[in-house]
């Protein structure tokens, strides 16, 4: 942004222009390039070691975040942030390579120099923004020297961007490893969070459902709590705590709600205010909004007194309280009731609030009392009853005299300009007076400005105060309506603890619910103590097993940021991390193919679950040939259950799996129930103990609309592949027995007997025929005979 700098009037020549600001994606307050739900923040990387620092600022909030985060978890950060604009050290070999994926979420990569990552620099840097003696005085130490690096880095930019500063960057909040779940891309999309996977709208995510927040700084907050569940049960119990009392007092709740409602933007408008922005109309919004906060804190603490006086965390919120009282009171005295979007339109400083503005507005207002006013005085000195004052564009305001009183004017009278029958003149109080009109407009404009930047530097001055109340009230925001959306939808306190077991007793998908009519929607129960820790899920197409997976990791989710779940109970033993694997994506801008895409995403999970964290896959091993497949999706599942022991649910079509129950001692299966009638199947939805057979493939796709032509032609391969499938799981099954009878050989030898049998409604008639023959009363003869007829049989299809 390019501007003149200096006033053109008093210019000799050209106008000086300088370039007052720069604007970036990260760097915006322009209102049409922001989200009112969603930060726009700036980020910075600087990787030491195993850690990696990410400094994160959002210019428009003034909101900044110190995070230190595992070099493996950066991208879970960074998606997390999903940052407009990131920063990196510019080096010949890249210490840390930024990944495609944060360049592909449409963030702006901007190189910087190495040396202005240096924590040493950076941490004096930042020490003098924030007006403390050292860095340990906003409590970072020598651990948190990553985000230092970052931060300086960060802050520098800043400053060159604004050269007015940043002088409403809030003291920073620390993020160190442990505390939050770090959620990975893939879990953050396939469950649907925030986006939903058919593109970046929020219809049909776990936000759309939750986010009934009433201010936009609860909007955001909501949105960071969705996407940084905790892992600390205490830390998870106080905020349910919260959500408990609002949620069992629904008068005191809708109170403290109706008092937020109408709370606008107060974190952006202050930051606005500080940065020297914000027109008379965002100054007057703020205004309202902090003066209706006295209400919020009157319904406060009529809930808190009623339930848990002097304690709780709805307690310590009130504690923190400064409603900024003093401020509201001095924009409404100042700023009119409607002020206009820009200064000069029409004013915006109330009357009464500066004499000298006041007296201007009465001169321009009341012109023509003054006139009359003028015109009676010097009648009254001169004794020329016919004296008139006029006004015309060339000569300004006069004094018309007639000829005939001629010898009557004083000498101080100027004479100006000579009418046939009149002289007119000017004096010089009248030349005052005129000036004075005639400047008024611009003095009035002037002083209303010197008067509105006064008011803006004031209430800029105390930003941190405004921070400060807009994240309580953010927080109210997001805690009562938590609480609104556990009446509404009929949701649960979960039972969160340091154990292991989880265990859901019917359990709905929050959003796959509300798409459908009430009651429709069958809840299921789904149990991962320690001992049947891994769960095998089969069933049909359609049946539902999708849905009851991410249902399962919702509800997990949901408990741990504090809300309540939709289930009946559910006991959940805090996970540290939780990966859902979901379905084949491919990823063709990032050169990945399906398959490839599958690979890296499990193997992610293999590389970073742990004992306490929850896998849920859905199709592993689909992307490439059966035989291979099967085998992947074999070991992953035993290396997820004797290795890291984590709870796991595996939906899968491979009906092969199902045997791993026989081996490993913690699986079990499990199936989505449908039930066949005549050709067609009902879909229960219901999860029972056992795997399931078949899939019913060809019955999802007639319901899709495939052709009669094509259904019947798949019916009759089926069959024909089925058979096939028989004869070479016998076979097999026989190689694997002779070759090693203890080794766990998948598809192969349980697969050749009763379960592998049932899969087929249909028997082929080779081997009804078998089922006849005892083989040792025949003849040689008798079985060469047998032999032949079954080839030829076989020879004919
Ligand atoms: P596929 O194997 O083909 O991927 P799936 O078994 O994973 O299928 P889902 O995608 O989970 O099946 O579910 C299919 C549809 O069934 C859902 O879109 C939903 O409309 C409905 N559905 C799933 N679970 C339930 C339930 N518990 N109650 C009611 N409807 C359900």
């Amino acid at each position: 942004i390019c501007e003149q700098i200096e006033d053109p009037k008093q210019a000799k020549g050209i106008v000086r222009r300088e370039v007052v600001e720069t604007i970036t994606p990260g760097a915006s307050f322009a209102d049409d390039m922001l989200d009112r739900a969603r930060n726009n923040f700036l980020c910075a990387i600087f990787p030491s070691g195993d850690l990696v620092g990410i400094a994160a600022a959002d210019l428009s909030t003034g909101e900044f975040r110190l995070v230190i985060s595992l070099a493996g978890d950066t991208e879970a950060v960074l998606s997390r942030l999903a940052p407009r604009e990131i920063l990196v050290a510019r080096s010949v070999e890249p210490a840390f390579k930024l990944t495609d994926q944060s360049r592909d979420e449409g963030a702006l990569v901007t190189e910087r120099e190495a040396w202005e990552f240096d924590p040493a620099l950076a941490s004096s840097d930042i020490a003098r923004h924030f007006g403390v003696a050292s860095v340990e005085g906003l409590g970072l130490g020598d651990a948190d020297l990553p985000a230092l690096g970052a931060a300086g880095a960060l802050m520098r930019y800043m400053h060159e961007l604004q050269p007015g500063g940043v002088p409403h960057l809030a003291r920073p909040v620390v993020e160190r490893p442990g505390g939050t779940m770090p959620l990975d891309e893939m879990t953050r999309r396939n469950l649907e969070l925030t986006e939903s996977l058919r593109g970046g709208d929020t219809g049909g995510t776990l936000s759309s459902v939750l986010d009934r927040t009433l201010t936009p700084m609860g909007s955001r907050l909501l949105h960071q709590w969705i996407l940084t569940p905790l892992t600390n049960v205490e830390a998870i119990n106080a905020r349910l705590d919260s959500v408990e009392l609002f949620a069992g007092d629904p008068i005191a709740r809708e109170a403290v709600r109706e008092s937020l409602d109408g709370v606008r933007d107060v974190e952006r408008l202050a930051s606005k205010a500080a940065a020297g922005r914000g027109t008379p109309r965002d100054l007057r919004a703020l205004g309202d909004s902090i003066s209706q906060l006295p209400q919020v804190h009157a319904a406060l603490e009529t809930l808190v007194e009623k339930h848990s006086p002097g304690f709780g965390p709805l307690s310590t919120l009130m504690t923190k309280w400064d409603g900024c009282a003093d401020m509201a009171t001095d924009i409404i005295d100042t700023i009119v009731e409607r002020p206009p979007l820009a200064m000069g339109d029409e004013s915006c400083i109330r009357d009464g609030i500066d004499s000298s503005l006041d007296e201007w507005r009465s001169l321009r207002d009341g012109g023509k009392d003054a006139i009359a006013r003028i015109q009676m005085d010097e009648r009254a000195r001169t004794g020329i009853n016919s004296l008139k004052v006029g006004y015309n564009r060339v000569f300004g305001y006069f004094i018309e005299i007639t000829n005939s009183n001629s010898h009557l004017v004083p000498t101080d009278y100027q004479r100006r300009q000579t009418l046939t029958g009149a002289e007119r003149y000017v004096t010089p109080a009248l030349k005052k007076y005129e000036e004075k009109v005639l400047t008024a407009a611009e003095r009035i404009e002037e002083r209303e400005r010197e008067l509105f930047d006064a008011l803006r530097k004031r209430i800029g001055a105390h930003v941190r105060r405004l921070q400060c109340i807009s994240q309580i009230a953010a927080e109210l925001d997001v805690l009562s309506t938590l609480a609104d959306v556990a009446e509404r939808e009929g949701y649960v306190r979960p039972q969160v603890t340091e154990g292991f077991d989880l265990e859901i007793t019917a359990g709905r998908h929050p959003v796959v619910e509300r798409m459908m009519a009430r009651e429709k929607f069958i809840p299921n129960d789904v149990r991962l103590p320690e001992d049947a820790r891994m769960i095998i899920l089969t069933g049909p197409n359609m049946s539902g097993k999708s849905t009851i997976l991410r249902q399962i990791g919702l509800i997990v989710l949901m408990a741990q940021i504090g809300s309540f779940v939709p289930a009946a109970v559910a006991r959940i033993g805090v996970v540290d991390r939780l990966f859902t694997r979901v379905g084949a994506s491919d990823n063709l801008v990032r050169g990945q193919s399906t398959f490839m895409v599958e690979m890296s995403e499990t193997s992610a999970i293999l590389h970073t679950a742990t004992s306490k964290s929850l896998v849920l896959l859905d199709e592993i091993g689909r992307g490439t040939s059966t035989y291979d497949g099967v085998s992947i999706a074999w070991s992953v599942s035993e290396y997820l259950h004797d290795q890291i022991k984590c709870k796991t649910v595996f939906a899968t079509h491979y009906h092969e799996l199902t045997q791993l129950t026989d081996e490993l001692v913690a699986a079990c299966n499990y199936s989505v129930e449908v039930k066949e009638a005549g050709d067609r199947v009902l879909f229960l939805h219901r999860l029972v103990p056992g795997g399931a057979d078949r899939s019913y493939g060809i019955e999802v796709g007639r319901l899709a609309g495939l052709p009669v032509a094509v259904l019947d032609r798949a019916r009759k391969l089926l069959a024909v592949f089925e058979g096939e499938q028989i004869v070479s799981a016998l076979d097999k099954g026989r190689r694997a027995g002779i070759r090693d009878p203890g080794e766990r050989a998948p598809g192969a030898v349980k697969t050749s007997h009763k379960e592998q049998l049932g899969l087929f409604s249909q028997t082929h008639p080779i081997v009804d025929e078998l089922k006849q023959i005892d083989p040792d009363t025949m003849t040689p003869l008798e079985a060469l005979t047998l032999v032949n007829r079954l080839v030829s049989h076989a020879r004919q299809g």
